[in-house]
């Protein structure tokens, strides 16, 4: 910990402390230690053997480097910065607690140690009840896999100016890493954009309270079809379970992966929202607009009450309005309006032009995949 009460009961933060004085804890008021080196931050500690109720021991050095350069730097841009503050109402410590001036309660959490999803919602959705915001800040721990991005990844996922973010803060460097953008490659790798923020020069309300640029949204990679289509197809032989809801489908509308049009394997910005496999929802949606008839012109609103039936599943992500939640399906819709299966009439009105046909044979599809994968290059 970083702040005490010292020998006239004022806070004072363990940088200006002397190990002349005695400091006690703000909650339990036990003794503590200063503990100063060459190599750890100076922070206050329990003696061993006192339990406290509300700190708990073995707070990582990273801990406590990071939310000294954080609390310096929110107390650069705001002037009621608390550290380790206790809130009552809540019976919660957020590392960082602040007001801004527009009087939003602002609840800053620096996560290093490992964090259960559950402990992570229980946090987040007791904050947002109590009418506090809060900002997940994500320590060097927190390494993005080449594969994918996790469940309990997304769950600190929060609307930044480039769009769906991970804010991690690396202490050495001392700048913020906003981490956006992902997206599967043509090849199915996950890629991502990491942008740094230095402490110094950048300001908190930018990162985290602007939204998003709708350009930094509609950006759009063509998928290898050839490529994904074998992958598929792969799969489906080695009869991958995540599959089969989606095959038993194709079977029932007498189709395959042999001849199901090649839009289902384009990959869509934001799409790792959704838990139903890509292929499928992407399949219903093609459905939908099969059914309807040709040059229907349809609304935002109407399209959302198509989707209804699709009972799609996302994951969990408190940082993120329920409304940017169907972006990416509107997405899917640009993308069939590149393709000629629709027209934008405007921001919230699409025409049907023609319905999507699926082919005769694995022998056309192929071959119409090896075209179009002729042109990615
Ligand atoms: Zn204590």
């Amino acid at each position: 910990m970083l702040l005490a009460i010292d020998e006239q009961n004022k806070k004072i933060l363990a940088e200006h402390a002397t190990k002349e004085q005695n400091y006690r804890c703000p909650s339990c008021k036990n003794p503590l230690i200063l503990k100063q080196g060459k190599i750890v931050t100076t922070h206050f500690a329990h003696y061993p053997a006192k339990k406290c109720f509300s700190f708990s021991e073995g707070e990582s050095m990273d801990h406590i480097e990071g939310k000294k350069l954080l609390f310096r730097w929110l107390s650069s841009h705001y002037s009621t910065v608390e550290l380790e503050a206790f809130l009552p109402q809540i019976q919660q410590r957020p590392d960082l607690y602040f007001e801004n001036e527009r009087k939003d309660k602002v609840c800053v959490e620096f996560q290093c140690s490992k964090l259960s999803s559950d402990e992570m919602l229980k946090r987040t959705l007791s904050y947002q009840r109590h009418n506090y915001s809060v900002w997940w800040i994500l320590g060097p721990n927190s390494a993005l896999k080449q594969d994918k991005i996790s469940a309990l990844q997304k769950l600190f996922v929060f609307p930044s100016h480039l769009g769906l973010s991970i804010a991690r803060l690396n202490i050495f460097k001392e700048h913020l890493e906003l981490i956006n953008d992902f997206g599967y490659s043509s090849k199915e790798k996950l890629n991502w954009t990491e942008t740094n923020f230095s402490l110094e020069n950048s300001s908190p309300d930018l990162i985290f309270t602007q939204n998003p640029e709708a350009g930094q949204l509609k950006k759009f990679k063509r998928t290898d079809y050839l490529y994904t289509h074998h992958k598929y197809m792969k799969q489906i032989k080695y009869k991958n379970k995540n599959l089969l809801s989606l095959v038993e489908k194709l079977y029932r509308n007498r189709e395959s992966l042999h001849t199901v049009s090649y839009l289902i394997y384009q990959s869509i910005n934001y799409e790792w929202m959704i838990r139903n496999h890509p292929m499928e929802w992407k399949y219903d949606v093609l459905q939908i607009i099969n059914k309807l008839p040709e040059a229907h012109i349809f609304s935002r609103k109407e399209f959302l009450t198509y989707i209804k039936e699709l009972k799609l599943k996302y994951y969990d992500m408190p940082l993120v309005q329920d409304n940017m939640r169907t972006t990416v399906l509107f997405f899917f819709l640009d993308f069939l309006c590149l393709e000629g299966i629709l027209t934008e009439i405007n921001s919230n009105t699409w025409r049907k032009n023609k319905s999507v046909i699926s082919y005769s044979n694995e022998g056309e599809k192929i071959k119409h995949l090896y075209l179009l994968s002729q042109q990615l290059c």
